[in-house]
């Protein structure tokens, strides 16, 4: 099952960067004068293919997508859950004592805690102990857990847990077996100081791309901004809606990237903190957000809390845009969202 696992998500990830290739046809050329050149380079980094993307003179360009990368690599030391990180030393300690952690760690994770409560514990990086049960993200591949063990789990999950000081960049978690997982969030912050390290070295435009989430800036050219494509939960390389956006994240959550089938049923990466079980009812959320942070924790939290209440969740939220498909394939569109993307289907 592994296998086949790591397999899907190759093909995905390979998909999407053709699709975002072909929606952004421009992007590999280069042109005489500095406005019309475009750098692009792609490495794999946060679990996926990066590509970034700047306008400007290769001077200028070069050093700033290394400088991008390098902050990529430093947000990945910081956050990830399986190798060891910042992240992990906390988690290491569960149960036991506080952790002295970094201050953008803690910021990361109060903010996570934040995105907890704006979506009513449908978000949620207490997630972590019952996600290790499936192993999503783990080396070996997924498994199906017994429900015994994700009901033993159940008390372990929970924001409202965590003991936070920010003034000494404290961090504990007080149940043994408690574990944070910042997967939902992330790479949605790994974008933006990405886009950050770009802008900071004298890069105007530029689009960083990490396997179909996007953080972009500026214009592609001056009369063209940058355009996207969302792509269909159900037909790889299909397009579902094609958009126009300037300074502004866009993340997707789908249950086709990560996932298995078992007797006719689709597991997949997204859980239910309530039930610890896959969230059920959609199959893709694509929000926009003018930070990839707030883009990304919107998109999970929005799979997990379903149609009515994730798109009501959105409309409370000004500058938040977002895009359900339903279980039938079926598009629903906030408010804002209609004005951005035109439907392809
Ligand atoms: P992707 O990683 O494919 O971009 P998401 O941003 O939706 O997708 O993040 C899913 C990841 O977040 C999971 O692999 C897991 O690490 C973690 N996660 C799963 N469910 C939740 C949840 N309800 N709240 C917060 N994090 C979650
Ligand atoms: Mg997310």
């Amino acid at each position: 099952m592994a296998g086949a696992v790591e397999r899907l998500k190759v093909i995905s990830i390979i998909i999407r960067l053709v699709l975002i290739l072909f929606m952004i046809p421009a992007l590999c050329s280069c042109g005489s004068d500095e406005s019309g050149m475009i750098a692009r380079v792609s490495r794999v980094a946060m679990g996926t293919l990066v590509e970034i993307s700047a306008v400007g003179s290769p001077d200028r360009t070069k050093p700033a997508i290394e400088a991008a990368f390098d902050e990529i690599r430093r947000v990945e030391n910081l956050t990830s859950f399986h190798k060891v990180s910042g992240l992990t030393q906390i988690n290491d300690s569960s149960g036991e004592t506080h952790v002295k952690s970094d201050a953008e760690l803690v910021d990361l994770i109060r903010k996570s805690v934040r995105f907890s409560e704006y979506s009513d514990g449908a978000f949620d990086i207490t997630i972590g102990s019952i996600g290790r049960l499936w192993n999503f993200s783990g080396e070996s591949g997924p498994r199906l857990p017994d429900r015994s063990e994700i009901e033993k789990l159940l008390p372990t999950v929970g924001s409202k847990l965590l003991k936070i000081d920010s003034d000494q960049n404290l961090v504990f978690l007080p149940v043994k077996g408690m574990a944070l997982d910042l997967g939902a969030i992330a790479k949605g912050y790994g974008l933006d100081r990405a886009a950050e390290t770009l802008r900071r070295m004298g890069i105007g435009s530029g689009l960083v791309n990490a396997g179909g989430d996007i953080v972009a800036f500026g214009k592609k050219a001056p009369d063209k901004p940058w355009r996207i494509g969302i792509q269909d939960p159900r037909n790889p390389g299909g397009i579902l809606a094609v958009g126009e956006i300037n300074d502004r994240a866009v993340v997707t959550s789908g249950d086709y990237e990560r996932f298995f089938m078992d007797a006719d049923r689709r597991y997949h990466h997204i859980l239910d903190p309530k039930t610890g079980y896959p969230a059920e009812g959609l199959q893709s959320v694509t929000i926009v957000a003018p930070d990839g942070v707030t883009a990304d924790a919107m998109s999970t939290a929005v799979f997990v809390l379903g149609k009515d209440k994730g798109l009501a969740l959105i409309e409370t939220m000004p500058d938040v845009a977002g895009l359900v498909v339903d279980r039938h394939g079926s598009v629903f569109m906030s408010e804002k969202a209609r004005h951005m993307f035109e439907l392809k289907q």
